[in-house]
């Protein structure tokens, strides 16, 4: 029996500046992400039985943190990642590829602006790569295509995002950085959250913006997180925590609990504390929790790796 895994890492913006709204919709964004220990795992069990036509997949399970959130359907973006990336196989002449039954464990909040679904979606990315041979530079514009953040999630790293965030450059980091999570069951829909932004920043032209990410950028190359701590900035933070006024009680007990600073990661409603240290982040995680402020915590550190093959 063949078996490949792959792991999956979330992600947290250190910066996160989003643009006014263009015609299409999109926001342009101007994103510094780093990826993150906390991951899912995708288990692709090849079967013996392969298949020239139709999905790959036979079945698809999924086990762990939020679970009965995600989608065990061809709307999974693991599902539709194998999908497309068996479109390009065939299309390039490939032979048929064997079936599969896929169980995904996830260990990434669900809806939590953590890229978890897009993280799995670059992890099904490198199990395809694997059994179809599909390069790395092949696999990226299927990436983009399946999401802004499913680029970022397959190179992980520390990387400059523009356009969707799905443009991306290597930043040069230096040091472990150790981060507290606070989830929230709650879910924010990422659209939503960035309507609040244009309706917020309409009825008040002068809102602050995240502006560039220069003294950032020196503070990676410096390794302190002392310095990383003071350029934390997220434009969809104030939209977020309009539609979940709790979340300020969160950022505040972290703080309370000596964090160097605590940011919505992402479109929320995750709260990331960056920490001095591993116990610190230890410590700060288990005073949010006592304080009632957070569904669940975990900690991470970063920067971790991409999507990747293991074992
Ligand atoms: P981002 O940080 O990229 O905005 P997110 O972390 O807020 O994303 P996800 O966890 O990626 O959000 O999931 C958003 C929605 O996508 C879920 O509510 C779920 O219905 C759907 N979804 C599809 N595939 C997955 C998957 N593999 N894991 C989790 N959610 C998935």
């Amino acid at each position: 029996m063949t078996i490949l895994t792959a792991r999956a890492h979330a992600k947290v913006n250190l910066h996160l500046g989003v643009g006014d709204a263009r015609e299409d919709g999109y926001h342009e964004l101007v994103t510094v992400f780093q990826s993150l220990s906390l991951h899912d795992d995708l288990e692709v069990e090849l079967l013996d039985q392969s298949t020239a036509e139709g999905s790959i997949v036979r079945s698809l399970s999924v086990t762990g943190l939020g679970a009965p959130a995600v989608p065990t359907t061809p709307d999974n973006l693991v599902w539709k990642a194998i999908d497309m990336a068996t479109e390009l196989h065939r299309s390039q002449g490939g032979a048929p590829l064997p079936m599969i039954d896929i169980r995904l464990r996830k260990g990434i909040p669900t809806a939590g602006g953590m890229a978890g679904g897009s993280a799995d979606a670059a992890a099904a990315l490198r199990v395809m790569g694997q059994m179809a041979s599909i390069s790395t530079a092949d696999l990226l514009p299927l990436a983009a295509r399946l999401g802004s953040d499913v680029p970022f999630t397959l190179l992980g790293g520390t990387m400059l995002g523009t356009g969707r965030g799905e443009q991306l450059v290597p930043l040069l980091s230096r040091g472990t950085y150790h981060w507290a999570l606070a989830l929230n069951s709650a879910g924010l829909s990422t659209p939503k959250v960035f309507h609040t932004l244009d309706d917020m920043r309409a009825a008040r032209p002068d809102m602050a913006r995240a502006g560039d990410i220069k003294e950032l950028s020196a503070a990676l190359l410096s390794g302190d997180p002392h310095e990383v701590a003071k350029y934390l900035a997220n434009d969809l933070q104030a939209p977020a925590l309009s539609l979940l006024p709790q979340l300020r009680r969160t950022l505040n007990a972290g703080e309370t609990a000596g964090a160097l600073a605590g940011v919505v990661s992402g479109s929320g409603p995750t709260v990331a504390f960056l920490c001095e240290s591993a116990e610190q982040a230890v410590d700060v995680a288990d005073y949010v929790l006592d304080t009632g402020v957070a569904t669940s915590v975990a900690v991470a550190e970063g920067p971790a790796g991409g999507a990747e093959l293991v074992g």
